[in-house]
């Protein structure tokens, strides 16, 4: 599967991140987000989020786990499971309901739902660099692959 590295000069290439992959997203898919804190991953939900018509705030659902979205013609659901104590709370949650709708799910600390968090299309991982930050993006289905095959330069 394929697999594009991207440097981040700065926020706004983070939120431009968040934007191109929002535009070359096409129906149901999840995005599980990588990287230590404050490396990024609430910046590029609030790119990807403005993308798709979000204009409000865009804040770390770090304690209600996951933040709704009702979009134009579509949900996204940010998830950030950080806090979350044990995989299972995901299955008191509904977490299939989340993913069995026509959504977008952007996840962040997706290793903390680990066996019952559904299968990535497309996972992003953000590292510190000594300037910036650099983005490995990677599709780990076929519904990436096509998805990274659309993302703009
Ligand atoms: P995370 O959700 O991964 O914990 P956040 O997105 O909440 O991280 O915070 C990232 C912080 O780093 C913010 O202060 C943001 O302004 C900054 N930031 C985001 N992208 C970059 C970048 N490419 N270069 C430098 N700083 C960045
Ligand atoms: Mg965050």
């Amino acid at each position: 599967m394929t697999n594009r590295v991207i440097p981040l000069a700065d926020e706004q290439a983070t939120l431009d991140l968040g934007k191109r992959v929002a535009q070359a997203c096409e129906g149901a898919t999840v995005i599980y987000l990588y990287g230590d804190l404050g490396a990024g991953k609430t910046t590029f939900s609030r790119g990807f989020l403005q993308a798709l018509g979000h204009n409000g705030n865009v804040k770390s659902p770090t304690y209600t786990l996951v933040e709704p979205y009702t979009l134009d013609s579509l949900m996204v659901y940010h998830f950030d499971l950080y806090r979350l104590a044990d995989p299972e709370e995901l299955e008191f949650m509904g977490i299939r309901d989340y993913f069995a709708h026509n959504a977008i799910c952007l996840v962040e600390w997706p290793q903390q739902g680990a066996g019952v968090l559904p299968e990535p299309d497309v996972e992003i991982h953000l590292d510190y660099q000594p300037q910036g930050r650099e983005a490995r993006v990677s599709a780990v289905s076929p519904l990436g692959n096509a998805l990274l095959a659309r993302l703009a330069d």
